[in-house]
């Protein structure tokens, strides 16, 4: 970066916004990362105006910028290479308005996940997204990210929580889309461009959110399963119950679960005794009777062997964490972690052909599966005792190549990033590549956004 460029810069934000290379590479480079962020330097702008003007500069003199938000990615979507600029959203984080009647919420980019679901559940309110990130991730990582979680299964994506956005363009030409209702066909639906897209069209500097009402505390229960089949009857049969109000399916197999509860404090399955499945299940707007005779009919239709509902906040707690213990992973060794999606017809055999293969290759190694079922998305974490690059590349191979057949995704919800940028033709076909290309040209032409991520720029 060179000298005019920095003052500006510096000029722009503020000597509180700006960090040089030296103090960028005191800090991590991320949620589960050892290692430490590079960058020619770090902008944190205020608000849109500062963005805009930031965002002007870099084009003005070819300068590549990354945007950054919370830094809890999983794709190695936010690395910044050492001539790169990381614009962080950290000092946008102005939750601006709640509105109760119209149910939406406006804030900066950079409020983070946690502290938005706090102050509408203050109002009574409801923010459809969530997942275990929800302290460190912002909302305009999530939107870039077209995040998905824990309550997909009833509120969808992000996308579907997102009414309004505010963008900043490479030149920075600021795009204001804050649509307010639910119902706009006016035209193209521009923010759909942008949400998913990782950084590579603009950068997220304000957003419209849908807000519910809050429905109360949601009932939990963790059930086993003996088969697969009765875990599939057994989603059909919530959903049939509670019509829209399920809230949460996700399920562990057998080998993940152990790992869970070893790792817990008491170290006893909350069942006595752990299936080859827990299905753990949430319902929203409904009381324990209700749920007690879903699960009554449920179980004399013999869709699972064994439940507990969580009598208190801490039970209900203590089981979420069994479901979020994913770091319990890392204490075996170097791992690698997938985020896949396929049709639930497909699911049982794909999760046996991949721990089949890997188990047939390392007879040692672990694979791990759990993940949101109701959303047809399994994570899969592996860990084989060596970290390297050829390892790394049977086993996405693994992971990967099956899914060709199954039309299913290398990236449920996680993104693409670099992680997963060599696979994305599995996901997608050359044509819908190319279109992704064109618009990549045609909102960067200089190339200047989050560069090498996802795709090559060209073919
Ligand atoms: C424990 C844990 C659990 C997780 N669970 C889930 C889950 O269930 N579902 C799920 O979908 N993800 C999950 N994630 C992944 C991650 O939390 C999400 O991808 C999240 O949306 C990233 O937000 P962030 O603010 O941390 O973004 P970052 O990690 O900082 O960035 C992610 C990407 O978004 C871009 N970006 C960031 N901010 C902006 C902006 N303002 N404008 C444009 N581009 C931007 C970056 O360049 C990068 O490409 C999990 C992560 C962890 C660590």
């Amino acid at each position: 970066m060179n000298d005019d460029l920095r003052q500006a810069l510096r000029g722009c934000v503020g000597a509180d916004g700006w960090l040089d290379a030296e103090a960028v590479a005191q800090r991590g480079a991320g949620v589960f990362r050892a290692d430490r962020l590079q960058a020619c330097a770090l902008v944190r702008p205020r608000c849109t105006q500062e963005l805009s003007a930031v965002m002007a500069l870099c084009h003005a003199h070819r300068q590549p910028v990354v945007p950054q938000g919370g830094l809890s990615g999983l794709v190695r979507g936010a690395d910044a290479a050492p001539h790169e600029l990381i614009v962080s959203t950290e000092r946008m984080c102005t939750i601006e308005a709640i509105d109760p009647v119209g149910r939406t919420a406006t804030v900066q980019a950079g409020v983070v996940l946690g502290s938005l679901r706090d102050a509408v559940q203050a109002q009574g309110l409801h923010y459809g997204v969530d997942f275990g990130a929800r302290d460190s991730a912002t909302i305009g990582g999530s939107i870039a990210t077209n995040a998905g979680g824990n309550s997909v299964i009833r509120y969808g994506m992000t996308r579907e929580s997102v009414l309004g956005l505010e963008v900043v363009l490479a030149d920075g030409t600021v795009l204001s889309s804050m649509n307010r209702v639910l119902k706009n066909n006016s035209g193209f639906d521009l923010k759909h461009l942008f949400i998913g897209s990782e950084g590579l069209l603009g950068l997220v500097s304000r957003a419209v959110l849908r807000l519910h009402e809050a429905a109360g505390p949601p009932r939990t229960v963790l059930l086993a399963c003996d088969s697969f089949e009765q875990v599939l009857a057994l989603l059909r049969h919530l959903d049939r119950a509670f019509s829209g109000r399920l809230g949460a399916f996700e399920v562990m197999w057998r080998d993940y679960f152990e790992l869970a509860v070893n790792g817990s404090p008491s170290g006893r399955p909350p069942l006595g005794s752990i299936a080859a499945y827990q299905v753990l299940a949430e319902v929203v707007g409904t009381d324990d009777d209700a749920l007690e005779a879903a699960l009554a009919d449920a179980q004399a239709l013999g869709h699972f062997a064994d439940a507990v509902l969580a009598a208190s906040l801490e039970q209900r707690r203590a089981l979420w964490a069994l479901r979020e213990s994913v770091m319990l992973t890392f204490r075996h060794g170097p791992d690698f972690a997938f985020d896949v999606s396929m049709p639930l017809a497909d699911m049982s055999a794909y999760a046996e052909r991949v721990r089949a293969a890997v188990k047939a290759r390392w007879p040692a190694g672990h694979c791990w599966i759990f993940g949101h079922l109701g959303d047809g998305n399994l994570h899969i974490s592996i860990a084989v005792g060596s970290g390297d690059m050829q390892t790394q590349q049977l086993i996405e191979a693994l992971v990967y190549e099956p899914l060709r057949e199954l039309g299913g995704a290398i990236s449920a919800e996680h993104g693409v990033g670099l992680s997963k940028k060599a696979w994305l033709p599995v996901s997608r076909t050359q044509e819908e590549l190319a279109l992704m290309r064109q618009l990549k040209r045609s909102l960067d032409p200089l190339g200047l956004l989050n560069p090498g991520k996802m795709f090559e720029a060209v073919a």
